[in-house]
């Protein structure tokens, strides 16, 4: 990769494909920025949660989250979370955040806040994998590859057991199908920056690829659309 040259690459696609993994280490590889767009929304979940903030009053939230001040510490591997300049990973991934993060992203006010938040990422940080569910239909238009990673979705429920067993926590395999599939419903049929495939995304279906395989799937692609361009 030439070590000055700007390029953005997206990769969207549903819950517990394994994006934020993916992009991790495809930007480990490149040489590039990693921007987990999730955990901002989650981050803004939490504090609608832990501020009491009814669900209907989009202007109170908007208004919170702003206050927030949601910017990432890029001296951390990977980048940190902060809202009032307090790191708040910890607190992002709970059940209850995940249980609302869906309707609260769905929020006309608060993705135009966080569209605008991403953009500016870019402009500091030229150099960037950016993974979510709107990155390259909404945010990144302009990106110069763009990554939808699907899979299963027994298979990703399946994964994501296996994460929460690692970590010590209940992993109940038909729940996590449960929480997935309305997720998905909920993501995909919202009117403002709904999961799409973008048409020009190249897709990728994981179900059957190990996490090593899509990493050098994506990387072998970016490598290829890079040297066709010089
Ligand atoms: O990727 P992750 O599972 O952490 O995302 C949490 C939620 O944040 C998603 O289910 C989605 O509702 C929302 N999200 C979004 N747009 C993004 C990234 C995440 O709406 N770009």
């Amino acid at each position: 990769m030439p070590p000055d040259l700007p390029i953005i690459i997206t990769i969207d696609g549903p819950a517990g494909t394994g994006k934020s993994s993916v992009a991790r280490a495809l930007a480990s590889r490149l040489g590039l920025d990693f921007l987990d767009t999730g955990a901002m929304y989650r981050a803004a979940a939490a504090i609608v949660i832990d501020h009491g903030i009814p669900h209907e009053d989009h202007r109170a939230i908007v208004e919170k989250v702003r206050s927030a001040d949601l910017h990432f510490d890029w001296s951390m591997d990977p980048p940190a979370m902060l809202a009032w300049d307090r790191p708040i990973n910890g607190r992002i991934r709970k059940p209850d955040v995940t249980s609302i993060v869906s309707p609260i992203s769905a929020i006309p006010e608060l993705r135009a806040h966080m569209v605008q938040k991403q953009r500016i990422i870019w402009h500091q940080h030229p150099r960037l994998v950016s993974e979510g569910r709107d990155q390259g239909s909404v945010v990144f238009p302009d990106a110069a590859v763009k990554f939808y990673l699907d899979a299963d979705p027994a298979e990703r429920a399946r994964r994501r057991g296996d994460q929460l067993r690692a970590a010590g926590l209940p992993g109940d395999e038909a729940r996590l199908l449960r929480e997935i599939i309305e997720r998905d419903r909920s993501d995909s049929t919202r009117p403002v920056g709904p999961l799409v495939c973008p048409p020009d995304a190249v897709r990728v279906d994981t179900t059957r690829l190990s996490f090593e395989d899509v990493v050098n799937r994506l990387e072998d692609e970016v490598r290829a659309r890079i040297a066709a361009l010089l």
